[in-house]
């Protein structure tokens, strides 16, 4: 048996800035504030914060996306013992 979330209290998603959670959602497309379930599954995969998109605030997010990947590669390999691919001197 599966236990669903509450419904997410409202909020403006940061990304999209679209008011969310829409009227009807279904329970596992949840959003989790403070970004919607659309941008968190679709941001970056389109020209939506893809390429050609000349929004600063998402070329922001897309640096901060891009940064949590690095870090949570770079956890990996600490933790198997390897070296690490950036940020040696
Ligand atoms: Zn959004």
């Amino acid at each position: 048996m599966t236990i669903y979330p509450d419904r997410a209290p409202e909020f403006d998603c940061v990304v999209c800035g679209k008011p969310r959670p829409p009227q009807w959602q279904a329970r596992e497309e949840t959003d989790i504030p403070p970004v919607c379930r659309s941008c968190e599954r679709d941001w970056g995969r389109t020209t939506f914060g893809g390429l050609g998109d000349r929004n600063r605030d998402r070329r922001i997010a897309g640096q901060i996306f891009v940064l949590a990947r690095v870090l949570d590669g770079e956890a990996y390999r600490a933790e198997k013992g390897m070296e690490p691919i950036y940020g040696r001197t």
